[in-house]
């Protein structure tokens, strides 16, 4: 039924279109946690709903078909997500991750499966040749963002999953800031690709959810029975949101960038603001490598202003953008990742990588361009110290 080419259209089509049962357009909410069987020892379809769910199913096979992989899995949280993707590892494993990752990566391999015995290393993955040397036999993975969080640097997934193949290890990409519609990391040979569905594909603040999608058999397999036996599966209803939210990611994503690149040129020449991290800039870190890769620059924006400007008033100071955790929804949040997201690196780490006190977090919004600009820039002029 594959008649289409365009991911605009797969986002609509993709993956399980409609119901068989009764042509419904749209795929129930199937709100059953088990399915009657018609007799012993036969393996049915469905059996309870943490191994397999009608709803979620549709949901998997299409961020499958979306990301141009074999096997879609759906989670509770885009946490959920990266929690079964770090039980592919054992005691005495160790993982690469780079110096920009969201901070609940970070925690979680820090405090919780630190205490199993899997190591992680924090490495600048933009130099691929350093990266390399670094990979020694205790190593089994590698897992970016790119851009990443929140600093925006770019990272060639092209050549982490190179030298991810020639030692052997898995190349594991969090494709949160990109999305599919963007950037899809298993077609630059990938292996496992990780999502916080609660943003971008989402798209409405409205549901907490985490996609994988693995390229491998084998692999498809692995995951699948961890997603089993840690439960940690995306409900019913909550896949239903997501087929929703993935629908309109097209037109919401043309719009979200348009309205970024605006904003990113706007600060970029805005004379209080000292620095902006935004891919799609021609002079950012990565541009070139991001152009190739990726189709555009994506949403997300980090910038600072100079010290005479006062970071909380500027965050008091906003009307229309809303000071918030998380990203990718329809309106335009803000945050400090520092005192936020960030929070949880220690403070000489974050100094390191460059997460300063005075580094704010955009994720630009579909409001109308000139609202966003203006709420802005009355927040810079009233932070003037
Ligand atoms: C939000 C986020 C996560 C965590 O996802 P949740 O859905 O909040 O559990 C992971 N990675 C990135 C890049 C994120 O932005």
């Amino acid at each position: 039924m594959s008649t289409y080419k365009s991911i605009e259209s797969a986002l609509i089509h993709g993956g399980i279109y409609g119901d068989e049962y009764t042509r419904a357009v749209n795929v129930p909410i199937y709100q059953t946690s088990t399915y009657e069987q018609s007799g012993i020892g036969e393996t049915p379809k469905w059996e309870y709903s943490r191994t397999g769910n009608p709803t979620r199913a549709a949901l998997e096979a299409l961020i499958a078909e979306l990301e141009g992989g074999k096997a879609g899995f759906a989670f509770a949280s885009g946490m959920a997500a990266i929690t079964a993707v770090l039980s592919l590892f054992h005691s005495g494993d160790r993982i690469i991750i780079s110096s920009n990752v969201y901070g609940g990566t970070f925690r979680v391999l820090d405090k919780v499966f630190n205490n199993f015995g899997i190591g992680y290393s924090i490495e600048d993955t933009t130099n691929i040749r350093e990266l390399e040397t670094k990979i020694t036999p205790d190593v089994k993975a590698i897992l970016v963002e790119s851009p990443a969080n929140p600093l925006l640097t770019v990272t060639d997934l092209g050549e982490v999953a190179r030298i991810a193949q020639k030692h052997n290890i898995l190349s594991i990409v969090d494709n949160t800031f990109m999305t599919p519609y963007l950037q899809r990391p298993v077609t630059l040979g990938v292996d496992i690709v990780i999502h916080s569905a609660t943003k971008y594909l989402g798209g409405h603040s409205d549901v907490v959810a985490g996609l994988v999608v693995v390229n491998d058999d084998r692999l498809a397999k692995q995951i699948a029975f961890i997603q089993n036996s840690t439960g940690g599966v995306l409900a019913p209803f909550d896949s239903f949101l997501l087929i929703r939210g993935i629908k309109t990611l097209g037109v919401r994503l043309d719009r979200h960038v348009e309205n970024a690149e605006k904003t990113a040129k706007f600060l970029s020449e805005h004379k209080a603001v000292k620095k902006v991290y935004y891919p799609g800039l021609p002079d950012a870190q990565g541009y070139e490598i991001n152009k190739k890769q990726a189709k555009n620059g994506g949403v997300m924006i980090s910038f600072e202003l100079y010290e005479n400007y006062n970071v909380k008033k500027f965050f008091r100071s906003l009307r229309l953008v809303a000071l918030a955790e998380s990203l990718g929804g329809v309106e335009s949040l803000v945050c400090h990742p520092s005192s936020m997201t960030h929070a949880s690196i220690p403070y000489e780490v974050r100094q390191k990588v460059g997460i300063t006190e005075g580094l704010i977090r955009l994720s630009v919004g579909i409001e109308n361009i000139d609202d966003i600009l203006s709420d802005i820039a009355q927040a810079i002029a009233e932070s003037e110290e």
